[in-house]
């Protein structure tokens, strides 16, 4: 990766700029031109945090599974035509990885 500063990055309307420089947790990664943050502390940082929510909600919905899933129910009479739409797109974007 080319070296650039961070000025240099915000510049030329680049989204990232590599000074080639080890960040505070030891990576030698890419950086927001936006804020100077490391690329990879950010995805360790949403990784975990994804996770810690995914927990929560998983947490959330067995306290009441019958409420939810009612709520879903509803949730799904109202939305069917949106509902179908997007596994359709869904099916369509990921039928490349069928077998
Ligand atoms: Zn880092």
């Amino acid at each position: 990766m080319k070296i650039l500063t961070q000025i240099e990055a915000q510049l030329l309307n680049s989204k990232f700029f590599f000074t080639g420089e080890p960040c505070g947790n030891g990576h030698i990664s890419k950086r927001y031109a936006s804020c100077g943050n490391c690329f990879e502390c950010v995805q360790v940082r949403y990784n975990a945090k994804r996770e810690e929510l995914k927990v929560k909600a998983r947490a959330y919905h067995a306290r009441d599974p019958a409420m939810h899933n009612e709520r879903w129910r509803r949730w799904l009479e109202k939305n069917i035509e949106y509902r179908r739409r997007y596994l359709t797109e869904w099916k369509m974007k990921h039928a490349t990885n069928e077998v």
